[in-house]
């Protein structure tokens, strides 16, 4: 690989939620993709994992660098780094070192890529599809559409 003296930022740049840790990418990501396994569930706490793919040496820490807490399953290739402040999922070097895994929705702007895949969906939960389909609201439910569900 040549791309050691690459260093001119992609425009893309991430934060956690409480603003300390920040990041630049300095080379396009390559894959774009939503995971549904458990161990993606469990960090998220949610349903799935929107990441985004790139090269391990893509990443320039802007702040917030000793904040970083780094996570290895013991026993899977899956591995995890958060603001040890407030939780966010920041980048990380996957466990065999082979890419750079960046949470989508620690980035501060849209990526240009948009998500290809969704992966492991076997393990996805019933109430991810049940709820994509529920009432939309643009805030908060309606007061009204939550009395009646009691
Ligand atoms: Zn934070
Ligand atoms: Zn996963």
């Amino acid at each position: 690989m040549t791309t050691k003296s690459t260093t001119l930022p992609t425009g893309l740049k991430g934060s956690c939620l409480c603003g300390k840790v920040s990041y630049s990418l300095t080379e396009k990501p390559s894959q774009f993709y939503f995971c549904h396994c458990q161990q993606c569930q469990k960090v998220t706490g949610s349903s799935f994992a929107a990441n985004i793919v790139g090269p391990v040496d893509s990443i320039r820490w802007l702040s917030g660098e000793s904040l970083l807490t780094h996570f290895d399953h013991p026993l899977r290739a899956f591995s995890k780094t958060f603001c040890s402040l407030c939780g966010s999922g920041v980048p990380h070097i996957n466990k065999s070192k082979t890419s750079l895994v960046i949470p989508a929705g620690s980035l501060d702007h849209a990526p240009a890529m948009k998500p290809t895949a969704n992966i492991f969906v076997s393990e996805s939960p019933e109430w991810l599809s049940i709820g994509l389909s529920a009432n939309k609201f643009s805030g908060y439910a309606d007061k009204k559409s939550s009395d009646d569900e009691k």
